[in-house]
């Protein structure tokens, strides 16, 4: 069967490379791909967003299945576009995508079925949401409601950040129309964690358990990534909590988008924070896999992803196999130097060979171009996942950084303390 994924980061490299894996796998597309996907599959020059331009191609190429990895397309109904035109695709309609493009939406649907997550209100109106903000103390946090590419989310350590957000979102609009409404929420305490789930309805099938690393410095200090790293699965944490996480937070949210008319199909990331006396309560949910979350719990698939995917879509998600390796998986994201303000690109990439010939790494390209001639050069702000695997967590951060030194590009960066938390 001929698949098309969509997408061209760290994430559809992971997933293009465990479709690949599949026995039922025949070509696979990716638009708009990397230079990493271009190596194990046939890269299309049609961007994330030309829906018309997709689906005209996927009918030219009878796929069999298309798979939409980033959240903009979802959120703007590409699921909805396979479907008018009949094309088996796996990922959330645009109503059930909603929970992650709207964090209103997502903070009542948890409140209509009292599903655990922090206090809040919603506002679309500035003069209301300051005077409400007048009654708080910090720390507290001001997120706008759209997707606003990780960005729209301030933890306030003081008022005085927490009016300037407010202000940022509904007066200065940094975030456009993303910002016409406002969430103002209670501060948690605790430990992240994400669990990810193939969901089809009301089945939930979790995968393992991940941490990930969103400061781009050692001791989660500086501004927030995209991710610059991350590990499974968490040694460190009662499985008790996750079991709790799942039975109390991601099978009531899936049971409760069906009650609403909006079945949710595709990948549920729920990001979930442990809180001080082991509670796990819900920060957010995301329609679609993580990235970097996906480099390192495909790795640990052992079931055939292919037909996952497809049980998913024909609605028999319950019945399929799935099972995970013991393996520990650890990513660490070399990012190009001044991420993530702005940075260079073009810069070329030494040593990657060995690490795609060795068992125990992966390298999963994020923002890599060829050049003219032929040669890796940099094209993105986080570059590369590396991912060392083995027995254990501290087996596979040592080879994850083994091979992270050796591969070199001007201006450099990654952080040295990926997973360290799982070691004490
Ligand atoms: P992303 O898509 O990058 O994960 P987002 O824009 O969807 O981010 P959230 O996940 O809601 O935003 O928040 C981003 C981060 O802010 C969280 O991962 C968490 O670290 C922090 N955060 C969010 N809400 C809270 C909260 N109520 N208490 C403490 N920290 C929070």
């Amino acid at each position: 069967m001929d698949i098309l994924v969509i997408g061209g980061g760290g994430r559809e490299h992971a997933i293009v490379w465990a479709l690949n894996k599949s026995p039922k796998a025949g070509h696979i597309y990716c638009a708009p791909g990397n230079a990493g996907i271009g190596q194990i599959a046939e890269c299309v020059p049609i961007a994330v967003n030309e829906f018309d331009k997709l689906t005209a191609f996927a009918l030219e190429k009878k796929v069999g299945l298309v798979v939409v990895g980033p959240d903009d397309p979802l959120a703007e109904g590409i699921v909805d576009a396979f479907e008018t035109k009949e094309i088996p695709v796996f990922g959330p309609r645009k109503n059930a995508a909603e929970i992650e493009g709207s964090k209103t939406f997502m903070k009542d649907l948890l409140h209509k079925y009292s599903i655990p997550t922090a206090a809040y209100e919603k506002f679309d109106n500035y003069d209301a949401a300051a005077a409400y903000l007048n009654t708080q103390q910090a720390p507290i946090v001001i997120k706008a409601d759209g997707l606003a590419a990780g960005k729209g989310v301030t933890v306030a350590h003081s008022m005085e950040e927490a009016h300037q957000a407010l202000q940022d979102i509904m007066v200065s609009k940094v975030f456009g129309e993303s910002g016409a409404q406002v969430v103002i929420e209670q501060f948690l305490q605790g430990q992240e964690m994400s669990i990810l789930s193939f969901v089809d309805g009301e089945t939930v099938r979790p995968m393992p358990a991940a941490q990930d690393h969103k400061q781009v410095f050692d001791g989660d200090r500086g501004p927030n990534t995209g991710g610059m790293g991350t590990y499974s699965p968490l040694p460190h944490i009662d499985p008790a909590i996750i079991e709790n996480a799942i039975e109390h937070i991601i099978k009531p949210t899936a049971k409760a988008m069906v009650a609403e008319g909006r079945p949710f199909r595709g990948i549920l990331f729920a990001g979930l924070m442990i809180q001080p006396d082991g509670t796990p309560t819900t920060v957010e949910f995301n329609a679609r896999f993580g990235d970097p979350e996906t480099q390192v719990v495909l790795p640990r698939l052992k079931s055939d992803l292919l037909e996952i995917f497809l049980a998913a879509v024909n609605g028999t998600l319950a019945d399929v196999e799935i099972e995970w390796s013991d393996e520990a998986a650890v990513c660490v994201v070399l990012a190009s130097e001044g991420y993530p303000a702005s940075y260079p690109k073009g810069l070329p990439i030494e040593g990657l060979e060995r690490s795609e010939i060795e068992k125990d790494a992966l390298v999963f390209h994020a923002g890599t171009a060829l050049n003219a001639e032929g040669q890796f050069v940099t094209s993105g702000g986080r570059v590369l996942g590396v991912v060392g695997l083995g027995s254990g967590i501290a087996e596979a951060r040592d080879k994850a950084y083994e091979h992270a030194e050796r591969i070199t590009f001007s201006g450099k960066q990654n952080r040295t303390d990926i997973a360290a938390k799982a070691l004490v």
